[in-house]
This record gives C-alpha cells, sequence and structure tokens, in this order.
C-alpha cells in the first residue's frame, strides 16, 4: 500500500523552490534571535545542515547518489550521511544519553515495531494525514522515540496545525533531534530524526508558532506518548544538583556549562532569599534577600561535587564581602547552597582548607555555606538570562588568581 506523498506535509510552496541555504537562512529570521530555545535550536539546525553536507567518510551506497540527474543544488539524498552528525554532548542537557546506538542495537529494537511503524521509521515513510493516532491527543505528557525511547516533544509545545499530522513547535531537547537535508519527491525540505538511533519522525517548516516560529510535523507512527506521571522508556541520567552564587551569574553559568567535563546544564537563578517569584528587578533593589545563583546539573560519574567547589573558587573571588569586581550588593554574594548533608559537609572542609591556600592569605574567605532547606527554593532567572554569554558573546573577567 502506498501512503500519502510526503509533500502533503508542507505548508509554505514558497520553500519549495528554495535552495537549502536560503532555507536555513530562513530559519534564522523566524523568531527573535535572543530567545535562548530558539537559538539552541538554530544553532543545532545549522550544525547539522553544515555537517551533513561534507562529503561523507562512507562511500555512499545508495543508487541515488550516483544519479546524474540530481542538480548540484538540489542533491540527491545521500543515505551516506546518516552517519554523519554534528557534535552534540554524550549526555542532553535534560540528562538523557545521546551516544548514537549501533546497527545491531536498532535492528534488535526494529524487532518490536509494526510493518506501518518500520515503514515510517526505518524506509522514511509518511502515514496517511489526519491518521495518526496521537494527531489529536490532548493529553499531558511526553512524546519519545517509538524506536529508543529517547523523549523528543511535549505537550506544552504542542499546538493544532491544520495540516493531519501532531505538530510542535520545538522539541523538548535541542539536541534530541537530527537534521538531515530531504531532496526526495522533487522537494528541498529539512528532515528530522531522533538524534540517539536516526528514526525517521518527519520534518521540519519555518512556518509555526512562536517563540521559535517552527513546525516540527511529525508522524504519529515515529512516536510513543507517554502520560505525565508514567514510566519514560528511556529513563535520564542519575544526576545531583550544585548551588553556586557568585556574583553576577552569566558569567559563572558560562564558565561552568563550557569548561567543566560532566557538567549537563547549568540555569541562572535566584535563591536564598524570602520572596516568592521574585523577578529580577526586584533582585536587583537588593530587597529580597536572593543571590544571583546557578543551579549546576551534573553527572556525578564524570564529576565531583570537589570538583566543582574548586572550579567554583577559581570562577569567583570568594574573599569579597556582598560584591564581584563591580557589581555591588548582597544579590552579588559569595554562597553555597548545599543540597545535602554529604555537600554541606564537604564545602565546610572544603572553605576550612582554603586558610592554607597561599592564594587567600590575609583575606579570609567570605562564602557562607547554607543547606537547601534554609536557603529555600531555586527560581530560574527569567529566559533572557539564560546562556547570556552563548548567546551574545562576551565575558566576564575572571578574578584575580
Ligand atoms: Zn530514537
Amino acid at each position: 500500500m502506498k501512503s500519502q506523498p510526503a509533500g502533503l506535509c508542507l505548508r509554505t510552496p514558497l520553500l519549495v523552490t528554495l535552495g537549502f541555504a536560503a532555507l536555513s537562512a530562513a530559519f534564522a529570521f523566524a523568531a527573535p534571535a535572543a530567545d535562548p530555545l530558539f537559538v539552541r535550536i538554530n544553532e543545532r539546525i545549522e550544525a547539522d545542515l553544515k555537517a551533513s553536507a561534507r562529503p561523507s567518510a562512507t562511500p555512499a551506497t545508495s543508487p541515488s547518489t550516483s544519479n546524474p540527474g540530481a542538480s548540484p543544488a538540489a542533491p540527491a539524498k545521500d543515505t551516506s550521511v546518516m552517519t554523519v552528525g554534528s557534535k552534540v554532548p554524550a549526555v542532553s542537557r535534560s540528562a538523557f544519553p545521546l551516544t548514537p546506538l549501533t546497527k545491531a542495537e536498532i535492528e534488535k529494537l526494529a524487532e518490536k515495531l509494526t510493518p506501518e511503524e518500520a515503514k515510517v521509521i526505518l524506509r522514511k515513510g509518511t502515514e496517511p494525514a489526519f491518521c495518526g493516532n496521537l494527531l489529536d491527543n490532548k493529553k499531558e505528557g511526553t512524546y519519545c522515540c517509538r524506536l529508543c525511547g529517547l523523549p523528543l516533544f511535549a505537550s506544552n509545545r504542542k499546538f493544532n496545525s491544520g495540516t493531519g499530522w501532531p505538530s510542535f513547535y520545538a522539541p523538548v531537547d535541542a539536541d534530541h533531534i537530527k537534521y538531515l537535508r530531504d531532496a526526495s519527491h522533487g522537494m528541498e525540505r529539512i528532515e528530522i530524526l531522533c538524534r540517539r538511533c536516526d528514526a525517521h519522525l518527519g520534518h521540519v517548516f519555518e512556518d509555526g508558532p512562536r517563540p521559535t516560529g517552527l513546525r516540527y510535523c511529525l508522524n504519529s507512527a515515529s512516536m510513543e506518548f507517554v502520560e505525565t506521571g508514567g514510566k519514560l522508556p528511556l529513563p535520564p541520567i542519575a544526576t545531583q544538583t550544585a548551588y553556586f552564587a557568585g556574583g553576577c551569574f552569566w558569567g559563572v553559568e558560562d564558565r561552568f556549562q563550557h569548561q567543566i567535563p560532566g557538567v549537563i546544564n547549568v540555569v541562572s537563578g535566584y535563591m536564598g532569599g524570602e520572596t516568592k517569584n521574585p523577578t529580577y528587578k526586584q533582585v536587583c533593589a537588593g530587597t529580597t534577600g536572593h543571590a544571583e545563583t546557578i543551579a549546576i546539573t551534573f553527572d556525578p560519574t564524570k564529576v565531583t561535587y570537589q570538583a566543582l567547589l574548586e572550579a567554583f573558587f577559581k570562577f569567583h573571588d570568594p574573599t569579597q564581602v556582598n560584591r564581584q569586581g563591580p557589581d555591588i550588593g548582597t544579590q552579588y554574594r559569595s554562597a553555597i547552597f548545599a543540597s545535602d548533608a554529604a555537600q554541606l559537609e564537604a564545602a565546610k572542609a572544603f572553605i576550612a582548607a582554603q586558610a592554607s591556600n597561599p592564594r587567600f592569605k590575609g583575606r579570609p574567605i567570605a562564602t557562607e555555606v547554607v543547606s537547601v532547606e534554609k536557603a529555600g527554593p531555586f527560581y530560574p532567572a527569567e529566559d533572557y538570562h539564560q546562556d547570556y554569554h552563548e548567546i551574545h558573546g562576551g565575558s566576564c573577567a575572571l578574578p584575580e588568581p
């Protein structure tokens, strides 16, 4: 049985005539550049398309790659680029493993697929419009890869596109989706696949709603829905959280996110104060009691809490009282908010040991150590504070050694 042509998933005929370069340029203007969510997705799309444009190290085996009729601007689909992907971390920021599965592992998983699912997932089929079982699903939950279980999309980013296929404006994590050029069916589109197992999911178009302006057009057959509270088919890795306050959170967040292997994700926020759900403006006024704080999700099998403490003291000056360089006020104080008894003990012991550190000779450590029970909740800062240096460039000066 032949399914509906994949082209029915397209709602923007203009794009059909555009080259891939123009298509990816169109993505760059689809939403405000400073939206952290969009920036990360857009970077991922650009990196993947660039990587998939490279000549593959593996000799092409698909007959379509040697099709003399294919024009240079619209290359025939090259299945060999399936093995080429831009660099992604081994663990995503939402703490899921991203190491690509082997061919043998994929074949083993594929045994559970129905013939219809296999046609979509393994052979890049498209299910007929308005027929997928997840199109009208309005339950709260997560849409996982049908083949390997990696969470791909969530109900809070699903919208009714009217196309007949489940539609989302963003994935759960930018790194969970792989993007490939797709010149099949006489069109130029961007195919989306599962980052971990290369399962075909659908395509992405730039006619979606804000904040990303993207429309991820999915096949229901490619996904398994897990209602909120249910057991995910692929669990996240076991992580721990560390909270540090060391002056302006932009710089501290950036350093931990990019310089410490084993750190999975860093979020800027506010902690240690009294006001509930404080805003940046309130914290800046210095009346809420909060300190600009970062929450670090880390893999304890890759980096120890002790190593994070050492890095924290390199990334800021723990001897300054209620300030960090030019930033003055209690919101810029140095603090460690310990997640549990072990962290509390380790932090206290670490600070005690710094008394004999020549770097701090004659300068007492001002860092306060407080348990999270006493510090109160961590409140993530407004979106525009997240990944600030990653998005806008620049950096904060390191303290004097
Ligand atoms: Zn997968």
